[in-house]
């Protein structure tokens, strides 16, 4: 039985991720998960806490996140359902030792670990994974999955699992039954541009700080090197929005230069000449939007075609994106599979 497995495996160049929750993947190489690491909220809440009513739930969401949801989300902001952000605020709450200390994880050496292993794990029950070889079609005969075209050729196979981001997914399949198509399409992504800024010196005490000031058009920096000691101090500025957003066009030293900015604002003790270098990552679907029912727009993910699974991180739901929902969802695919 052949079964072709396609983008499965994470992109190495994104090894170092900036939300970094707890990836608890034990058999694959070591885990760590004891480095204490704290998240911040750059405005003081302790005003809007001290009164109750529905004055203060209005002041309390538009201090601690209209503005998040509105610098990430933009004109969707008001588009996500209550229960994606409750088990956001779960999965962190659930990862701290008091109300004062967060626990976070990281696997030791990176997702590259992670990725190097299952290759490792296909290549010795006898699978190929093929690199640098996009799938340009998925071909369906009778109600059945037959195989996919690349650019190097066709590859049969009684089972296609795909799990590259939704809105590519639909274009290769034309033999997609009409139904199943539209719920696919009906969801919804926004981009990202992410920035890694390499420093000399330490831009706050923390992993994560949350951002709420005019003068700042991201809702927050997530400083890596809090979490995982390295030599140098890592730091991302992450600008998500949605893709038809003029500013996510912009050019990579647009973004780099307004990254740096934030750093300076963030820490007026930080100098041009303590940054040491700057790269950036684009993903034009980096974060669905889960709005209010989203649970039932979600197709299952074996579709009415014999053989054919698909699903990305959407289908996490009501979980947000990470490494850990990912191995558990890919359990799951592979368990259908007989
Ligand atoms: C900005 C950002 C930060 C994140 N931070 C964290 C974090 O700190 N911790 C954490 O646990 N998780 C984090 N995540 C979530 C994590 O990255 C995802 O859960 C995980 O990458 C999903 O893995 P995946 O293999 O399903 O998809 P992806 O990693 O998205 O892989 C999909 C792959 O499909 C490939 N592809 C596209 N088209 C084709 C084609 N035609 N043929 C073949 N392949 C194709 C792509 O090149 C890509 O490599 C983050 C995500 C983002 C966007």
């Amino acid at each position: 039985m052949a079964t072709c497995w396609f983008a499965a495996v994470h992109c190495a160049a994104r090894s170092l991720t900036p939300e970094g929750n707890v990836t608890q993947v034990h058999p694959i190489g070591q885990c760590r998960l004891t480095k204490r690491a704290e998240a911040t909220c750059h405005t003081p809440l302790s005003r809007s806490t001290q009164r109750s009513g529905p004055q203060v739930s209005e002041k309390i969401w538009n201090l601690l996140w209209k503005r998040s949801f509105d610098l990430k989300f933009y004109e969707l902001a008001d588009s996500v359902s209550a229960p994606w952000l409750g088990v956001r605020i779960k999965r962190l709450a659930a990862s701290r030792r008091s109300i004062f200390q967060e626990e976070l994880g990281y696997i030791d050496g990176g997702t590259e670990v992670l990725v190097e292993a299952l290759v490792r794990g296909i290549e010795a029950n006898g699978g190929k994974v093929l690199c640098r070889e996009p799938v340009q079609l998925v071909e369906i005969r009778d109600g059945k999955v037959v195989g996919a075209r690349t650019p190097n050729g066709w590859h049969d196979a009684d089972h296609v699992i795909s799990t590259m981001a939704i809105p590519y997914v639909t274009k290769l399949i034309p033999g997609l039954p009409d139904a199943h198509r539209a719920k696919l399409e009906a969801i919804r992504n926004i981009g990202v541009v992410c920035v890694v800024l390499k420093l000399r010196k330490s831009v706050t005490p923390h992993f994560w700080v949350n951002i709420n000031d005019r003068r700042i058009e991201v809702p927050g920096i997530v400083e890596f090197s809090n979490l995982r000691p390295m030599r140098e101090h890592i730091v991302y500025v992450p600008f998500y929005m949605p893709q038809g957003n003029p500013k996510f066009s912009r050019d990579d030293r647009a973004f780099i230069d307004e990254s740096k900015n934030v750093v300076k604002l963030v820490n007026p003790d930080i100098r041009d000449e303590d940054f040491v270098d700057a790269a950036l990552g684009r993903l034009r679907y980096a974060q669905p939007v889960c709005e209010p029912g989203f649970a039932d727009k979600l197709p299952p993910i074996q579709t009415p075609i014999r053989g054919l699974q698909i699903a990305d991180t959407s289908f996490y739901y009501p979980e947000d994106r990470g490494v850990s929902e990912s191995v558990r969802l890919a359990k799951q695919m592979a368990a259908r599979i007989t």
